[in-house]
């Protein structure tokens, strides 16, 4: 069966990869890795990306897949902290990553993946995959540490092998017949979807232009057919509003798993009325790969049911692999519609944060992940996430969560994009600020915004302050950044 097509083209089969990965596993064993050693990778989406990170599996080592928009100290860092003794680049990447690799005393094998020297170890003889355990370390995932250095969350061939089965009971089927599509970045949660899809022999497709562009998405899904794809939930916003076009097919596209940020629902309801039954919400954390809930696609389409309107702003229900609750500050659960700290307990909750103690132990406790996410849930078991504890907005003594009064913004059809944050206030402590990009073609003023908020919530959380803009500041992977917006509102 064909297994990895770079754009329309067949890069290999899945019984050229498997030899693939055997033999640059074995080039890695001859190199002198030992089971347990790391193997970095640092590249842009590629097929290769798939090959390295199933070679290193054949010789039992665990992969440090590092987000290729990194800077080079930043990349440095975590080659430092894993302690890798191979690196896979892509060269787009990493002629500029050269100067700072220098010095790391464990890093004994640099292999550029367009190289002849990469051809070499394709054409050796093939290695038998060395055993691992279910709990020795898989993946080492660098989370994107907007607070303070990235800590290395170990994720186990447990952890990984429990979010695969659970993405067939929760989120979706899979056969041969099918396509992952890769814009996402591949080593984030799109990567890892890549498991169920190699379980179930499906195509594995990464788009020529390495990264997400609408057009290009449509153009594969077409031609490939029953597409499915990650994407966080600026990237759905973009192929929406690119399907809203005449004449723009989407029947290539099977299912977008959407998650990674919050999903507005005035958006996900949009993005139904255009590309249809496409769509399944997940909610995870790297220390809980892709799976602490997710919200079906029969839930999204459950129209009739009393409570859809809630439930379709809410991220589901626990996925099979896990336990969900919502606790207090001391861990004890607190009651339905009560709002607190998430926590996860299963089989994809993390090993611990590499090398780090004191972080695992302030994480992990009784058995239980501390998300740092909050949120409450319902009667029925489905979760809303409230802001980021450090998001909340604090003015005259009031609590304003942004979530609520960017959920009523973007009912406004002139409104494309909002974010809403606290800005400093002499009076209050903080003020609300809405950042606004209006919807090309279209215009709206602050007048209409409040009028809109005074119709639906309390007079104290609307914004005072309206800045419209032509874009909200994103990270790599389309979150929005609030401490840039925070930052520029502290600048004055
Ligand atoms: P990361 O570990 O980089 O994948 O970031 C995980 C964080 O993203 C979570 O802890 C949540 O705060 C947020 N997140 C992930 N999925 C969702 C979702 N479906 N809705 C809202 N926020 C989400």
């Amino acid at each position: 069966s064909p297994a990895l097509f770079l754009g329309r083209t067949l890069h290999c089969d899945y019984g050229e990869l498997a030899r693939r990965a055997g033999a640059i596993g074995a080039a890695l064993i001859r190199e002198g890795m030992e089971p347990g050693d790391r193997a970095a990778l640092f590249m842009t989406n590629r097929p290769q990306f798939l090959e390295v990170l199933f070679s290193a599996w054949y010789a039992g080592l665990a992969v440090v897949p590092v987000n290729a928009k990194l800077h080079p100290k930043e990349v440095r860092y975590i080659l430092e902290n894993s302690g890798a003794r191979a690196l896979f680049v892509s060269r787009d990447v990493g002629n500029a990553l050269e100067p700072q690799l220098s010095g790391l005393e464990s890093l004994s094998l640099i292999v550029d993946v367009e190289s002849a020297g990469y051809g070499d170890m394709l054409d050796a003889p093939a290695a038998e995959p060395v055993h691992r355990a279910p709990d020795d370390l898989a993946w080492l995932f660098y989370t994107s540490g907007t607070t303070g250095q990235p800590k290395g969350v170990m994720q186990t061939h447990r952890n990984l092998l429990a979010m695969t089965l659970t993405y067939f009971a929760d989120v979706d089927t899979v056969s041969r017949d099918d396509t992952a599509l890769y814009a996402a970045p591949m080593s984030h949660g799109a990567g890892m979807y890549a498991f169920p899809h190699v379980l179930a022999g499906a195509r594995h497709v990464v788009p020529e232009s390495g990264g997400f562009e609408a057009r290009e998405v449509f153009e594969l899904a077409n031609h490939h057919g029953n597409v499915s794809m990650f994407a966080a939930p600026t990237m759905v916003k973009r192929l929406v509003d690119f399907a809203s076009e005449p004449g723009v097919d989407c029947s290539g596209i099977k299912t977008i798993v959407y998650g990674g940020g919050p999903m507005y629902a005035e958006d996900i309801r949009r993005a139904m009325d255009v590309m249809g039954p496409r769509f399944v919400q997940i909610y995870g954390q790297g220390e809980s790969p892709m799976t602490i809930t997710a919200l079906s696609r029969a839930h999204l389409l459950d129209s009739s049911h009393p409570r859809h309107a809630e439930r379709i702003a809410s991220v589901g229900v626990a996925q099979s692999c896990v336990e969900v609750r919502v606790a207090d500050e001391d861990g004890h659960p607190v009651p339905p519609g009560t709002t607190g700290e998430v926590l996860v307990r299963g089989d994809t909750v993390m090993k611990g944060y590499w090398r780090n103690e004191a972080a695992t132990e302030k994480t992990i406790r009784d058995g239980w992940l501390f998300t740092g996410d909050v949120g409450r849930l319902d009667g029925d078991g489905f979760l809303t996430l409230m802001d980021r504890s450090k998001d909340l907005i604090i003015s005259g003594g009031a609590n304003i969560y942004p979530r609520e009064v960017e959920e009523v913004l973007l009912r406004h059809p002139a409104v494309h994009e909002v974010s809403v944050v606290g800005g400093p206030h002499p009076e209050w402590g903080e003020e609300v600020v809405a950042f606004v990009v209006v919807r090309p073609g279209s215009t709206v003023d602050g007048g209409q915004l409040d009028a809109l908020c005074l119709d639906a919530i309390a007079r104290f959380k609307r914004p005072r302050v309206y800045r419209f803009v032509d874009a909200l500041p994103k990270n790599n992977y389309g979150k929005v950044l609030k401490t840039e917006l925070r930052a520029l509102l502290q600048s004055g």
